[in-house]
């Protein structure tokens, strides 16, 4: 018994997917090809991308948002899990990494429901609060460069209605949020980030220990 979330090793993992993973073949696909990419690792688990699936659908998300693509894992599970009538928003930077994201959404029958806007994160979600699109979506996964992590965070809180999740990825940041010594770029970012959603009133945050950590802030005010 434990009074805190226990290690994961490779055998208790191998066994949590085994009992748990239910893996729609276009994503097992997606997976297996983005396992040979030079970037793999910035594919998020896949148990994490099943918790995504529940969650949205817990949540009865219609209208979401994305910055980050890469190979579009997040974004299929978070379309299959959306209504037909559901819309995301998904931004990224990157033509290269999205055409492999778009070839899936067309496989796996979601192209429909997704609206890609191609450029840097922080000017797309300017545009879109610009465009009057504050408080309309419900969910938004940020799993984008680290350094703007803290920018994200207050636009889509703008962007997200009250009772609505803002989720981040990568938040434990492989152990080094928690290593004084390191002052990378990226990890004072990510810790910065942490730092201001566990002081903030507006939010009401659950930080998991699933995948490379994620947190789920939910907008209260
Ligand atoms: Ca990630």
């Amino acid at each position: 018994m434990s009074r805190r979330t226990i290690q994961v090793d490779e055998r208790l993992y191998d066994y949590l997917l085994e009992v748990s993973l239910r893996e729609p073949p276009v994503l097992a696909k997606l997976r297996e090809e983005t396992a040979k990419h030079a970037f793999a690792g910035m594919q998020i688990s896949p148990e994490q991308g099943q918790f995504m699936r529940l969650f949205v659908e817990v949540l009865g998300v219609r209208r979401a948002l994305e910055v980050g693509v890469f190979t579009g894992y997040s974004s299929t599970s978070v379309a299959l899990a959306m209504p037909p009538d559901g819309k995301l928003v998904a931004c990224d930077v990157s033509d290269e990494f999205t055409q492999i994201a778009r070839r899936y959404w067309k496989e796996a029958g979601v192209a429909d429901k997704i609206e890609l806007r191609l450029g840097p994160g922080v000017e797309t979600l300017n545009a879109l609060i610009a465009s009057g699109a504050s408080g309309t979506f419900d969910f938004a996964f940020v799993d984008a460069d680290k350094e703007n992590y803290v920018r994200y965070y207050e636009q889509c809180l703008k962007l997200v209605r009250v009772g609505g999740v803002i989720a981040f990825d990568n938040v434990l940041w492989d152990g080094r949020v928690a290593d004084p010594s390191d002052l990378a770029e990226s990890t004072m970012s990510i810790r910065a980030l942490n730092d201001c959603i566990a002081r903030d009133d507006r939010v009401f945050p659950s930080m998991l220990s699933i995948g490379d950590g994620l947190t789920l802030a939910r907008r209260v005010k």
